[in-house]
């Protein structure tokens, strides 16, 4: 099946660029997606998936779960501050943290229930205007209001902009990184996982590639 490709597209730019095997994680982006084929990459032993909406995934994996067991799925959409209980509740990782009401909220989550989901902050790396996430230039002041609450932070993570090539972008996403000190990279979809990893991505976002193209009409 479209897993199995994927996984060694993975493991070969993994080679291919001097990772070590197994560095990156492949969270399989089930949004939208009809439950067979879900429920056909759960039984293949797939057990990391992505999930955009926070009601389609509070449907979804409490009943996947009890069926097949821990799976690991993470919240890569934009996240409402209303719904951010729900979130930490949900998700072992939320990847869009972009702004200090939503780091306040996560952090009291986290010293009440004393565990967090692993954390990324999304940058808008192109600036678009109708995307969320932090501008670069505002990238160090908010990770700083992070460290200030005792968010704990796991890196970051980023969407270039549709129709650009996205090598920049990573490259932009993997220096921010470095220089504060931050070990995770979520960047890499479907059309550039592959130049992702090149650049250290280390959680790849690939979702139609798995399953087939997403149907909004659903
Ligand atoms: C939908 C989505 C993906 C997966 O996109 P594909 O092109 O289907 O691989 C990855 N990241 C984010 C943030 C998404 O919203």
């Amino acid at each position: 099946m479209a897993l199995q490709d994927i996984q060694a597209r993975i493991a070969a730019a993994e080679v291919a660029s001097g990772r070590a095997a197994g560095s990156v994680q492949l969270i399989a982006v089930s949004k939208v997606q009809p439950l067979e084929r879900v429920v056909a990459v759960l039984e293949s032993g797939h057990r990391v998936f992505g999930e955009n909406y926070v009601q389609e995934a509070a449907g979804k994996w409490p009943d996947l779960r009890a069926r097949f067991g821990a799976v690991a799925v993470h919240m890569i959409g934009p996240l409402q501050t209303n719904k951010a209980k729900l979130a930490v509740d949900l998700f072992d990782a939320i990847h869009t943290v972009d702004r200090p009401s939503l780091a306040e909220k996560l952090a009291r989550l986290a010293q009440e229930r004393g565990r967090c989901p692993k954390l990324f902050v999304q940058v808008n790396t192109g600036e678009e205007p109708q995307k969320a996430g932090v501008l670069p230039a505002d990238l160090d002041a908010f990770l700083a209001s992070c460290r200030g609450i005792d968010l704990p932070l796991e890196g970051l993570m980023c969407i270039p902009p549709e129709g650009e090539d996205s090598a920049p972008h990573f490259a932009m996403l993997s220096d921010m990184a470095a220089q504060n000190g931050l070990a995770g990279l979520s960047m890499g979809m479907s059309g550039d996982f592959e130049a992702a990893i090149a650049a250290g991505a280390t959680h790849v976002r690939v979702g139609s590639a798995i399953f087939g193209a997403r149907n909004y009409a659903n």
